[in-house]
């Protein structure tokens, strides 16, 4: 069987590097946060051309903790796209407030920018594209509206580590940025992980408070600010530990430290493994000729990532059958969009409200795609999707 995504190719073409640095942490004592961590955030932080990361416990913590930072919650509505894995829409909920979604191009499947203004009220704090299959949102046009507005943008940059958008890197690109690092997004780590970045000091402090339980400084910090105006209170935490002093209600959403070694193992390849993948694209691009096949458009300013890649075929059903007779996985990215899911039937959605996340969910068809495809497994890839 030719797999969709093999981890495991990937790991064995570093397996010296990350044997090394894997034991080191092993041995060390030294288990959650600590040197390995920050030293990843840092180096991921500069990657993406950001001031600051905080690394927390997997992607969709790094979602809610960013709302959070931002102070969204009960009451307040985050535009978001229809067309995402269910995290996006979740963490929107999960701080309170309430997914407002946005139907997606028909090309570029990511949020279509030209539809969100209409979708603001005064209830809407932020605006939270997606850089979905690792091709950037139209961020320039979200930034505007969101300037006018006085909204926040939140890239949720899941499947988007590397991709750039005129020329500067995902993550780079509004007021706060998430990733994750499950293992296979582009940059995967052994279990599960994830990272906030952000170029403002405020915001970072507020994510470091919430991801430790609201407590420290951080936490101190947050509970000053969301008591404006109320007598400044004192810290004093003496000889105690000031992780024992609590201010705010957070979470305990940490990196440890064996994930951060391998990110850091990893990262120095992200740019290589991504242009594979680009090679990759390109030949699907040139050598994939059916009529009953579209294939995917990145639009000119963007490089993607191509976390994975997607191709529309009408009869889904008939094209999974006959790829999987030729030995080929295919998968579904993601079957449902989010304004039909049954959790947000509360929110009056119906059938036809977006059509082309509706279109794309009945007829998308992700294909192999990973950087340790060999020439002769694309080769049969290709053979098999013109002889459908
Ligand atoms: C994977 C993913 C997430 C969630 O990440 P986890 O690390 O699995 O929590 C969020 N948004 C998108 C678009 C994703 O693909």
């Amino acid at each position: 069987m030719i797999d969709l995504m093999n981890i495991s190719r990937q790991a064995k073409s570093i397996e010296n590097e990350l044997d090394e640095e894997v034991l080191s942490v092993l041995h060390s004592g030294k288990y959650i946060m600590g040197e390995k961590v920050s030293n990843f955030e840092k180096e991921f932080a500069e990657y993406c051309g950001v001031k600051y990361a905080v690394s927390v416990g997997n992607g969709t913590d790094a979602l809610v903790i960013a709302l959070e930072a931002l102070g969204i919650g009960e009451g307040d509505e985050v535009i978001t796209t229809a067309m995402s894995f269910f995290a996006t829409a979740e963490a929107i909920s999960r701080v309170g407030a309430r997914p407002v979604f946005v139907d997606c191009t028909n090309d570029t499947y990511v949020i279509d920018a030209a539809q969100i203004e209409k979708k603001v009220t005064s209830k809407t704090k932020a605006i939270l594209p997606v850089h979905l299959y690792g091709q950037c949102a139209d961020m320039d046009e979200i930034n505007r509206i969101a300037k006018v507005h006085g909204l926040y943008v939140v890239e949720d940059c899941a499947q988007a580590a590397g991709a750039e958008y005129k020329g500067k890197k995902a993550g780079s690109l509004g007021d706060v940025a998430c990733f994750s690092f499950f293992p296979t997004k582009n940059l995967g780590c052994v279990g599960d992980g994830g990272i906030i970045l952000t170029n403002s000091e405020d915001i970072y402090k507020r994510s470091c408070a919430y991801r430790v339980h609201g407590s420290g400084e951080n936490g101190a910090y947050v509970y000053q600010k969301m008591n404006q105006g109320a007598d400044s209170i004192e810290v004093d935490f003496g000889d105690n530990l000031p992780k024992y002093f609590n201010f705010i209600i957070g979470h305990n959403s940490r990196l440890d430290a064996m994930q951060a070694a391998v990110l850091s193992v990893k990262l120095p390849h992200l740019e290589s493994w991504n242009e594979t993948r680009r090679s990759i694209a390109q030949k699907y691009n040139s050598c994939i000729i059916n009529g009953k096949v579209k294939k995917p458009f990145i639009a000119d300013y963007n490089v993607g990532i191509y976390y994975v890649y997607v191709i529309q075929v009408d009869d889904r059903d008939a094209f999974r059958k006959h790829m999987n007779e030729k030995g080929i996985s295919t998968g579904v990215y993601f079957p449902i969009p989010l304004h039909l899911q049954t959790v947000y039937k509360r929110l009056g959605y119906k059938k036809g409200d977006m059509p082309n996340a509706e279109y794309l969910a009945d007829h998308g068809v992700a294909i192999p795609m990973f950087a340790e495809l060999t020439e002769d497994e694309l080769n049969t890839v290709i053979e098999a999707i013109n002889n459908f």
